[in-house]
């Protein structure tokens, strides 16, 4: 069956996204979405700020008032916004490698990039899995570093029991259209000590303020989030744009990877909030649907001869955005993206390069050497999980694959 046949007039989002009712607009619940999203993730205080981004920014503003220390380490294989998260605060940036084959810190590499200036280590719970975090604590705590978890794409993820999170010292979540729980935009930001979350509280209410005409257009964008984050509007708002930069050979683009230096920071109305309050109160069942649903397809494609899927290791309970397959070498996974990326079957591509090789990223990134991060963003692709992903479609994926790798 040709590919586009199959795919109709609907395009399936490359991530399982929390879609809203029309009732979650009129919902006046206002106010009360950060102790809501605190009893969600079982910690006792959650802030919530415009974006993933700006909560990373106050985090690391607050640590560098108290530290005085002016380098952060984060993962070669990374989302940009980070990039400029550091950069906005004037702070120095250094990329530590992934570990083979992983997308987690390579422990050794970053005791090497670890010393006395180093303010904070940023590993990441990408996709839902949950990073094993505590190594990275142990090395960071050796040179006197805080550890801060970029949970962007992780929010509902459990460790041993508790949110993803806890085990370093601040943590955020993305509430970014596509990452679950969307406000369009949004973050929502928490830390283990009360005497940490009292600092970034602090830092919030002096750096951040109200833009009313920012806040409006992030309004009007949610209107659009709602209306069109279902199948037959998305073939128009992210398909065509999507086949548009594949057409022309931009992978960045198509991967979404396209950001600017210039962080929006302000407050969030009390009506997003309420959006996102009643979206929470949704999203325990979406994710055990989400959770059953990759539980019944893992067997499926961890089958497929040489390919590598990504789970949970011991003691882990991450969520299940999207798939994340690793392949046996670089031309089949190029191979299934020239048939798949584009056919509106969810198959895409987490980040395009390792962080050193986005052009437009030159200015702030140090050219390096990061093999095990370009392996990475070379033999990676990502399968949706969302629950438009129907049993039709899906065996057309798998049978593609199990094609391209005979
Ligand atoms: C999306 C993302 C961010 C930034 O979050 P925003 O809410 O988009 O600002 C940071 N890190 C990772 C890994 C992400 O995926």
């Amino acid at each position: 069956m040709p590919t586009s046949s199959i795919s109709g007039s609907r395009e399936i989002p490359p991530t399982a996204g929390l879609p809203l009712h029309f009732a979650d607009l009129l919902a006046r619940r206002q106010g009360d979405f950060p102790s809501a999203v605190a009893a969600f993730l079982g910690v006792p205080e959650a802030a919530v700020e415009c974006s993933g981004t700006a909560c990373l920014v106050v985090i690391l503003k607050t640590l560098q008032r108290l530290s005085g220390r002016s380098t952060v380490v984060v993962p070669a294989y990374t989302c940009p916004l980070v990039v400029f998260a550091v950069a906005h605060c004037g702070l120095r940036l250094k990329v530590c490698d992934v570990a083979p084959g992983s997308l987690e810190l390579c422990p050794q590499t970053l005791e090497n990039l670890c010393d006395a200036d180093t303010l904070a280590v940023i590993p990441t719970h990408l996709g839902g899995r949950v990073a094993a975090i505590d190594p990275i604590v142990a090395i960071a705590r050796r040179h006197g570093a805080f550890v801060v978890e970029d949970a962007a794409q992780a929010l509902g993820a459990r460790d041993r029991g508790a949110t993803v999170g806890l085990a370093g010292d601040a943590a955020f979540f993305s509430l970014a259209a596509g990452k679950g729980l969307s406000l369009y935009e949004g973050g929502i930001w928490i830390a283990r000590d009360p005497a940490l979350r009292a600092e970034l509280a602090r830092t919030s209410a002096e750096t951040i303020s109200s833009r009313p005409l920012m806040e409006i257009r992030r309004c009007l964008e949610l209107l659009g989030y709602a209306a069109f984050y279902r199948p037959r509007p998305l073939r128009h708002v992210y398909g065509a744009p999507l086949r548009r930069a594949l057409g022309r050979g931009d992978p960045v683009a198509a991967a979404g990877d396209v950001f600017s230096p210039a962080i929006p920071l302000h407050r969030v109305s009390g009506w997003r909030q309420s959006v996102g309050r009643a979206g929470l109160a949704r999203l325990p069942r979406f994710q055990a649907a989400l959770k059953q649903r990759a539980l019944a397809r893992l067997p499926h494609l961890s089958r497929l001869p040489g390919v590598k899927v990504f789970g949970d290791g011991d003691g882990a309970t991450g969520t299940w955005p999207l798939f994340m397959l690793l392949m046996p070498h670089q031309g089949v996974r190029d191979a299934v993206l020239a048939e798949l990326w584009g056919a509106g079957l969810g198959l895409a591509r987490m980040f395009a390069h390792a962080l050193p090789d986005y052009d437009y990223l030159r200015p702030w990134v140090a050219p390096q050497d990061c093999p095990n991060a370009r392996d990475f963003a070379a033999h990676s692709l990502t399968l949706s999980n969302s629950l438009w992903l129907d049993d039709t479609r899906f065996d057309f994926v798998l049978r593609a694959l199990e094609r391209h790798l005979r």
